[in-house]
Parts: C-alpha cells; sequence; structure tokens
C-alpha cells in the first residue's frame, strides 16, 4: 500500500491517500478548505491516474471533515465514519466557528463504520480499531499486510489525542491506546492526524502518557 500525506487548512490536519497496485485509492480525512487545497488533492490523484473509491472519516472533529463536502461533490463518493461522531458532522458550522474559521456542516454520511470490520479496496485491507476518548466514535484503520496504522488524533509522537473537547474521556483514551494499539507490532508505521508519523515502538518507549 501506497501513502501520500498532504497537511491542509488553518488547523493543519493530515489528510492520506491510500491506493495499491490497481490504483484504487480511499480518501481519509479530507481536510482541504480551500479551491487550492483542493486543487493540490485532486492534481495528486490525476496525475498518478488514481481511482477514488471511498470517503473514510478517523472521527468527526472539523478539521477532519473540512473537505468531505468536496470528494462527495468531484468523485461521488458518500463519506464513511463512525456513528458517535455524526454529532460532530451536524455541529461542524459551529465547532469551527468557535476557532474562528467558518465552513458549512458538511454532508450527512453514506455509512456508518462499525468496530473490527474490514474496509476494503484494490487488493488492501483496513480492520478497524475502535479508540473512544479523544471523539466518541474515533476509529483507527490498520493494514496488517504492510504494518500501517492510520491514527487520527488517538496518539500522536511523544503524545496523545486531546480530551478536552465535547465528549472527550481522557481515561478511555489512554485504556484504549493501551490495549488496542500498545499490543501491536512495534515495528508499525503510525501516521497521526497531525504532525509527523511515529511507530508503536517509539511510542511504547518514549511516550509520557503511556507511562
Ligand atoms: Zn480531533
Ligand atoms: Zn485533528
Amino acid at each position: 500500500m501506497f501513502v501520500q500525506k498532504f497537511t491542509f487548512n488553518p488547523v493543519e490536519v493530515n489528510t492520506y491517500l491510500l491506493w495499491d497496485e490497481t490504483l484504487e485509492c480511499v480518501i481519509v480525512d479530507p481536510g482541504c478548505s480551500n479551491s487550492s487545497e483542493e486543487r493540490e488533492l485532486k492534481d495528486f490523484i490525476e496525475e498518478n491516474k488514481l481511482q477514488p473509491v471511498r470517503l473514510l472519516n478517523t472521527h468527526g472533529h472539523f478539521d477532519h471533515v473540512m473537505g468531505n463536502e468536496f470528494v462527495e461533490r468531484t468523485w461521488g463518493l458518500k463519506s464513511e465514519i463512525h456513528q458517535e461522531d455524526v454529532f460532530f458532522i451536524e455541529n461542524a458550522s459551529a465547532s469551527s466557528a468557535r476557532f474562528g474559521i467558518s465552513m458549512e456542516n458538511p454532508p450527512l454520511p453514506g455509512r456508518y463504520i462499525e468496530e473490527g470490520e474490514l474496509i476494503t479496496f484494490g487488493s488492501t485491507k483496513l480492520q478497524v480499531i475502535f479508540v473512544p476518548g479523544h471523539a466518541p466514535g474515533h476509529v483507527a484503520f490498520y493494514c496488517e499486510d504492510d504494518k500501517i496504522l492510520i491514527g487520527g488524533d488517538i496518539l500522536f509522537r511523544g503524545s496523545v489525542g486531546r480530551t478536552d473537547l465535547p465528549r472527550g474521556n481522557h481515561e478511555e483514551l489512554i485504556a484504549g491506546i493501551k490495549e488496542k494499539l500498545m499490543i501491536l507490532d512495534p515495528q508499525i508505521k503510525v501516521y497521526c492526524g497531525h504532525g509527523s508519523e511515529t511507530t508503536i515502538g517509539a511510542e511504547l518507549e518514549q511516550n509520557p502518557f503511556l507511562r
């Protein structure tokens, strides 16, 4: 599986494109907030002859769903998200205004992501790992074959997701990270919702929140 990272919008969210040799791709957390960011995403997809087949959201915070409408309008893809986080999509405009950012509420999702399900595209399988706490419906996408985890805002390099936003829960987040992520192969590369990549092993050794 190939991974391309884009960093979009004033909150600097990481948007990921995942694809394989079939050239089918999925778009995870499109954060495009203006026409130049939309063009950057679209140009990359067209230049690499990729075919977007799914739109996945790790969770519903406004910075991660800002580009859902663009992706739906451009490639006809409805978003897929855990049901517990639809609340944020329905309130994205109000939440973003609190950060001084203006946006419409994104379109409602087309399907709910379930804990433990397998999400497929091309010849690739992504396992859904449910780790609430930063957001009540937060999921990570895990590709066992390629040892890659798309983690959203659950875990960062040397840190964890903030839990002071509505419906956050710090204890639940830490327990979920320890029980569901830290048991995975230490070599797994983690692509985070903000900032740079890390590995499960590096966080096991160094992350002060997981002591
Ligand atoms: Zn978030
Ligand atoms: Zn975020």
